[in-house]
């Protein structure tokens, strides 16, 4: 059966399990539009759809991982690849000085799309 985390309403391979994509999932398989800042083979970068400041990014683990509870130490250096990112698009975006990251884990703090993402946000109202 697999490891399952519950990523999304299934399994945590929501490439494989059409049933259960994700909307990040969906837009890592160009079944849904988004604005890409960056790609590579683990991670996507994309605007969000909803901007809560002037610079609002997500960025998403291709992995369908649930949350950041979900990580196994395995995974980890998916989030050191992340954070590396996150200093080099605040510098592409000129938001160097001041940028807040955020990581909802759950429901109840917030979380709504259960596919692991951290949000890069700069000026204006924060998340
Ligand atoms: P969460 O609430 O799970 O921490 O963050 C999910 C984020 O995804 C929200 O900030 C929301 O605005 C964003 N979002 C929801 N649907 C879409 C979509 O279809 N496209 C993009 N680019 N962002 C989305």
């Amino acid at each position: 059966m697999g490891d399952q985390r519950g990523c999304g309403q299934g399994t945590k391979d929501c490439s494989r399990e059409k049933i259960s994509k994700t909307i990040f999932q969906k837009i890592i398989d160009r079944e849904l539009p988004a604005e890409i800042v960056y790609e590579d083979e683990e991670i996507i970068c994309i605007k969000d759809k909803f901007p809560q400041a002037k610079v609002h990014l997500l960025l998403i683990t291709k992995k369908c991982i649930p949350s950041i509870h979900d990580l196994e130490e395995s995974e980890y250096p998916l989030m050191v690849k992340i954070l590396k990112m996150v200093k080099v698009l605040a510098k592409k975006f000129e938001i160097e000085d001041n940028y807040r990251i955020v990581i909802n884990r759950g429901s109840g703090a917030g979380q709504t799309i259960f596919h692991l993402h951290v949000h890069l946000l700069a000026g204006g109202a924060h998340k």
